[in-house]
């Protein structure tokens, strides 16, 4: 039957140029595709500990409460949070994931009249974010392949494209696909400079795995800087990305603002209950911290012994330089083989792949597997 209308071209302008986000290959779909009964999924960076058993407890436990509505205020990990990193609880904004947040700072501050900057090879959110409210977006090139950060954010770079209709600026630290990240204090000179109207979205996701000489005191410049806004999530080294949890830390007035658009029960019962209760089991945080620094040496020695190259990474994953191979190719040769990895060639980046960091069984499966493939040419 034809359309009595083209939806297409009654959308808003915005949605009507998106492409939707590419998540990493389910391995549901993969078992599925080629009859396999285990897979190795290093594709989403997400935790291959699993939940931390306190999350999982918690979880349980709420269950009976499921035909209630959670608390829309979120208190009491708003309270653990606020304990935590000693942060005003009017400063703190819970979201659906992180990814929620970031839609609602692109709701709140985002017209077509404005524009968001941020560099080429940043998370893909970002543009979908700003595009979707009909937002203009102003793209940094990204700092040469050959620079001591290659494919890093070029600071100078965003910070010339900020003019008077710049409302957001998202940087991401560490910055995934490419996992370079910035020092601190240049990252510092860098909010400092900004305008007084325009917010700097500071995205978090991976810095609880940043060493320390790499991880700014971010929450100490809140005081200092009201246009800064943080952002980060349980999704990562939480080990929560199924339940959907993240948070920003921002002025109160942002807060409030944030507050007003959001969905009045954003985020979901479980998901409060898990991250309050992840949030107390800082012995799962450190191990999770430290199988990611084995596992990094892990790949690194890898993929020394196959001749390939990575960009320097500080979170729980690696962007390897293939050395002219193709990596969407190599992504779907590795699938047979029951190993799923990110290819990135929608982020302006064809000849690398991104690989999580796993166990050190789902990292050597997957080395093997990739040693086969560039073996057979
Ligand atoms: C994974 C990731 C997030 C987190 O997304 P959630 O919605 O919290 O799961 C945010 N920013 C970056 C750069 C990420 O890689």
């Amino acid at each position: 039957m034809p359309l009595p209308c083209d939806f297409t071209a009654l959308a808003a302008p915005g949605v009507r140029g998106l492409t939707p986000y590419q998540p990493g290959k389910p391995e549901s779909e993969l078992k599925r595709e080629y009859g396999l009964d285990s897979v190795v999924k290093l594709a989403s960076n997400e935790n291959p500990l699993g939940p931390s058993p306190k999350a999982l407890e918690a979880v349980y436990a709420c269950l009976p409460e499921l035909a209630r509505y959670p608390d829309g205020n979120g208190f009491e990990l708003k309270q653990a949070l606020s304990t935590r990193l000693a942060v005003d609880a009017a400063r703190i904004t819970l979201g659906n994931g992180s990814n929620d947040v970031l839609e609602l700072l692109a709701r709140a501050f985002l017209t077509p009249a404005h524009n968001a900057v941020m560099s080429a090879h940043a998370f893909a959110v970002y543009p979908l974010a700003t595009l979707a409210v009909g937002a203009t977006l102003k793209t940094a090139p990204a700092l040469a392949a050959d620079s001591a950060m290659p494919y890093g954010h070029d600071l100078a770079a965003m910070r010339a494209l900020v003019d008077d209709d710049t409302r957001l600026v998202f940087i991401a630290n560490p910055n995934n696909p490419t996992g370079t990240w910035l020092a601190p204090a240049e990252l510092e000179a860098f909010i400092a400079s900004l305008p007084a109207q325009v917010l700097c979205v500071l995205d978090e996701a991976y810095g609880e795995y940043m060493s320390p000489g790499q991880l700014p005191d971010s929450v100490g410049w809140l005081e200092r800087y009201p246009n800064l806004v943080i952002t980060r999530t349980f999704s990562k080294a939480y080990g929560l990305a199924g339940l959907r949890v993240g948070y920003a830390l921002a002025h109160a007035q942002v807060t409030d603002l944030l507050n007003r658009v959001r969905q009045p029960f954003n985020v979901n019962l479980p998901a409060l209950t898990a991250a309050t209760a992840a949030l107390g089991d800082a012995a799962y945080l450190a191990e999770a911290v430290a199988l990611n620094r084995s596992g990094m040496q892990q790949w690194q020695d890898g993929l020394t012994a196959l001749g390939l190259g990575w960009l320097p990474s500080a979170g729980n994953f690696l962007c390897v330089d293939l050395k002219g191979r193709s990596g969407r190719e190599l992504f779907q040769r590795l699938l047979p083989k029951g190993v799923i990895l990110r290819p990135v060639d929608n982020y302006g980046l064809p000849g690398h792949i991104r690989v999580t960091l796993g166990t050190e069984r789902e990292n050597a499966i997957a080395l093997a597997a990739l040693g086969e493939v560039l073996a057979a040419g």
